[in-house]
């Protein structure tokens, strides 16, 4: 009857798709959403991962609907571009807070049945931005880059419990996100991947199978890169 699965920031994009794909092996998957409400088939819990108290009660509506989560998506995030010279510092921690403090909030939740249960994986989406850097993304760059640390910090502290934390780097996807992107900046992007297009949804999402599954146990620690080479395994 497969796994109970979260991921946050399911409800549209990469979280969706990886949503969707858990959903379509057998696993029962749950999202979080701010108010747009559950995909057809999902089961949604509304929470803004700013918010510890909104986390906690997403948590406990999934448990009751699908038993204690055992594998946690952290994939909410927001980009809020601008260069240094420019941004505010409420720029900064707001991204921060959401990419980076977010993901540690759900993590935080999610440990203690993992504990219990002597079973779990995180998953964080991270992004190759993380490890190159980007002009204009400081407060993003450093909120991915911080999801590796934390990540291996985790599985650190848990690993000898049979739990895992991965990383999953993608480079740029075909979303909302970078739909927000210009056209000359899409050019730019472009010729510096090898693969010569952006992703899809789902080729994240397989990924995220991977790492999700049983078969992934002694995968720990790691981050996998889905860039199309951009960022040549960093
Ligand atoms: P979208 O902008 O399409 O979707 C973002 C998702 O995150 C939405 O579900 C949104 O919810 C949710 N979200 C944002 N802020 C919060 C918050 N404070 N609390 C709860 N949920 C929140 O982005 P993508 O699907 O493109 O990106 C998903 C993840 O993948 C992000 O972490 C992003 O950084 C990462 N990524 C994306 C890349 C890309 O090229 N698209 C490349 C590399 C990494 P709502 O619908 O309510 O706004």
């Amino acid at each position: 009857m497969g796994r109970s699965v979260l991921v946050t920031g399911g409800n549209r994009g990469i979280g969706l798709a990886i949503a969707r794909d858990l959903a379509a092996q057998g696993h029962r998957v749950a999202i979080t959403h701010r108010g747009s409400g559950a995909p057809e088939g999902l089961f949604g819990a509304q929470a803004d991962v700013t918010d510890a108290e909104q986390i906690d009660a997403a948590f406990t509506a999934v448990e009751e609907h699908q038993g204690p989560v055992e594998v946690l998506v952290a994939n909410a995030g927001i980009t809020d571009d601008t260069l240094l010279m420019r941004m505010s510092e409420d720029q900064f921690t707001r991204v921060v807070d959401a990419n980076l403090t977010g993901a540690y909030r759900v993590a935080k939740r999610a440990s203690r049945n993992m504990l219990r249960a002597k079973w779990g994986r995180f998953v964080f989406i991270s992004s190759v931005v993380g490890m190159l850097g980007s002009p204009g993304q400081i407060n993003y760059a450093a909120s991915k880059a911080g999801l590796i640390g934390l990540s291996r910090s985790l599985a650190r502290e848990l690993g000898s419990r049979n739990i895992t934390a991965n990383v999953v780097a993608p480079g740029f996807v075909s979303t909302d996100m970078t739909d927000a992107l210009g056209e000359a900046r899409r050019t730019e992007l472009l010729a510096q991947i090898p693969s010569a297009r952006f992703a899809e949804p789902a080729e994240i999402a397989a990924a995220v199978r991977y790492l999700a599954s049983d078969e992934a146990g002694y995968v720990n620690g790691a981050v996998l890169p889905v860039d199309g080479g951009a960022g040549m395994g960093h």
